[in-house]
């Protein structure tokens, strides 16, 4: 199991909903996204069209589900949520097609989930706002093709290579968003303290931005756990010392790693003398599934420089060694 901390998966008691930005300006970083998304709905209401379909993609916890709630709540229409694992069947997804109304959002999240039968029913109502769908069974069945209102579909996966390219192509506007920076979620952290009526000083809120892994989710679930120790020490304002102290009782490193990151990073130094391993076999070693390794856990490892993905496996760079108080083999700076 991962440690839930730093897991930035949903998890039931997060204050998601409380946290999220309801407008584009609210919305902290991925300036790139933003400014696109900004001319997209734009344009779209000028020529008061249904936004074209958007692909979000990226590492969990970034704010795809917010941003098409966003888009929903700019274009003025409803938003209407699903995920991939949940559409059973090609009827489900005919049935939730056939509810929407003119302009509506539609947003599926983990898209790449979706079974293949889903897909093909998908593909028509994505290209040509329309449904196919066969009636009776044996010689007599036949096909009948209903018109959809315009709508917008809003796809979001981990990453962009799971989808099937039919589907990939399909979308109009594929959004990328990254890991946000040390600076940005000091903004989300100082944004959600105000929401969350605590007080918090600025070097406070940049010791839990350093350590919440890149992700907005996990800034606000740090922020949460900070406060609990913050009012059991009967403080009223966060400062660095409490948000450390705190921190580091809950096992999060001065680089933000949990248990599992450095379960991970020392399994290839000390099993695999810094590798290149396998990403299966890090998955059997661990006893995670390989979606976890590659979704959840590896992308921010990578993003700091401790591991590398090469062609032959997962490898440790010096600062992975260095990060685990080893020294790097050979010297080698990484
Ligand atoms: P995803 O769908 O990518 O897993 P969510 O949209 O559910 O992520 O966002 C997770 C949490 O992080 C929510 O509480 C949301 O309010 C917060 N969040 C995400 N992005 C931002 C942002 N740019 N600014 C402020 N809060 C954010």
């Amino acid at each position: 199991m991962t440690a839930p901390l730093l897991s930035p998966a949903r998890q039931d008691d997060d204050p998601d909903a409380a946290l999220r930005p309801k407008t584009l300006e609210e919305f902290v970083g991925q300036e790139a996204a933003r400014a696109n998304l900004r001319v997209f709905i734009d344009s779209a209401r000028l020529r008061g069209e249904a936004l074209d379909h958007v692909l979000f993609f990226g590492p969990p916890g970034l704010g795809k589900t917010t941003l098409a709630q966003i888009m929903a709540r700019e274009m003025g229409v409803s938003f209407r949520a699903t995920s991939g694992p949940v559409i059973a069947k090609a009827g489900d997804l005919a049935a939730l097609l056939t509810n929407l109304e003119a302009g509506d959002v539609l947003f599926i999240d983990e898209i790449h989930r979706l079974n293949p039968a889903v897909e093909e029913v998908l593909y028509p109502a994505m290209e040509d706002r329309a449904l196919d769908l066969m009636i009776g069974e044996g010689p007599s069945a036949r096909s009948v093709r209903i018109d959809l209102p315009p709508f917008t579909l809003v796809g979001a996966t981990t990453r962009q290579g799971l989808l099937a390219t039919p589907l990939r192509d399909r979308f109009g506007i594929p959004v990328r968003l990254n890991f946000y920076t040390v600076a940005e979620l000091e903004r989300v952290v100082t944004r959600g303290a105000r929401l969350l009526g605590m007080g918090i000083d600025p070097d406070g809120a940049s010791e839990i931005a350093r350590r919440a892994r890149g992700t907005p989710r996990v800034a606000g679930r740090l922020l949460r756990r900070v406060r609990d120790f913050a009012q059991v020490a009967g403080a009223s304002v966060v400062t660095r010392a409490i948000a450390d102290a705190a921190l580091t009782r809950l096992e999060v490193d001065s680089l933000g790693l949990d248990a599992m990151d450095r379960r991970y990073l020392t399994m290839i130094a000390d099993i695999y003398r810094g590798g290149p391993v396998g990403v299966e076999t890090l998955a059997a070693g661990l006893s995670e599934p390989r979606d976890t390794i590659e979704d959840v856990i590896e992308p921010y490892l990578i993003q700091l420089g401790l591991v590398a993905r090469t062609a032959r496996g997962r490898c440790l760079n010096g600062p992975g060694w260095t990060h685990l108080g080893l020294e790097v083999p050979g010297g080698d700076p990484g």
